[in-house]
């Protein structure tokens, strides 16, 4: 069960208990402030948990820290207090090339803005996440292919910005499974999408996700993301901000 609560709760189950599968993520008592001329943003959070394949829509107002929870679970920032294991690893206690390794290993990411690398085809980026998997290179075209099939992409060698939004993002889904990650991490990856395509994507997400036994922590304010949801958690409440 995925569970936003006090930092007094219980301890985690997981690595090291035998034969138990750890949870595809475990924070613990993260806090992370962000100091600027306007002021000052701390987030704070006791608790969050999934477990392999669990899906997780965390909501929250505009400016609640969503992206800035994603970031550090990503490890792309440095918390203040707190841990953050992602199947059982610390990815504070990687540093560097060795971080970037593991995120592109075992997270996958999607955003609101999608990120391709323009000048190169979906396949080709589909290709450039793979660098990081398990898998020989030789086979890799053949995995970028079949993501980009499986997910309706017609024109796999046509540069991305010629395909239509609601494609690009499927080219993005596929990236972010592309090396069977462990936790899929989603920014708001609807907000640039009409509603006929934001309910396409978010069926895609979901059900490739699952399809590729990955744990979704999904991150919206848009209310109509609750429906999609068994395990909702909201940020407000934890968020001390001043
Ligand atoms: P959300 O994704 O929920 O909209 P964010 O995580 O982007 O929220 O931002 C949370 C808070 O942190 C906001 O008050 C924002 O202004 C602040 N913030 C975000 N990025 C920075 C930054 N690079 N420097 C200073 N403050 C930031
Ligand atoms: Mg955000």
């Amino acid at each position: 069960m995925p569970t936003v609560e006090s930092a007094s709760s219980q301890s985690q189950p997981g690595a090291g208990s035998a034969g138990a599968a750890p949870p595809a993520l475990s924070v613990r008592d993260l806090s992370f402030t962000y100091r600027s001329a306007d002021g000052t943003f701390t987030l704070k959070l006791p608790r969050l948990e999934l477990a392999r394949g669990q899906q997780v829509l965390l909501t929250g107002p505009s400016g609640s820290g969503k992206s800035t929870l994603l970031a550090l679970v990503a490890g792309l920032l440095e918390s203040a207090a707190g841990s953050v294991a992602i199947n059982g690893t610390s990815i504070q206690a990687l540093r560097g090339p060795a971080r970037d390794a593991f995120r592109g290993r075992h997270i996958g990411m999607i955003f609101q803005t999608f990120n391709l690398l323009g000048g190169m085809s979906a396949i080709e980026n589909v290709e450039l996440a793979l660098m990081f998997s398990d898998l020989p290179p030789p086979e890799h075209r053949q995995r970028a292919q079949t993501l980009l099939g499986a997910l309706g992409i017609a024109h796999p060698s046509r540069a991305v910005e010629r395909l239509s939004v609601g494609q690009q993002q499927r080219v993005a889904i596929a990236r972010a499974v592309a090396c069977k990650p462990v936790l899929v991490l989603a920014d708001e990856p609807t907000a640039s999408l009409d509603p006929a395509n934001a309910q396409a994507a978010m069926d895609l997400i979901q059900s490739t996700c699952r399809q590729n036994h990955a744990a979704l922590l999904c991150v919206s304010h848009d209310p109509a993301m609750t429906a999609r949801f068994e395990h909702i958690e909201a940020l407000p409440g934890l968020i001390a901000a001043g």
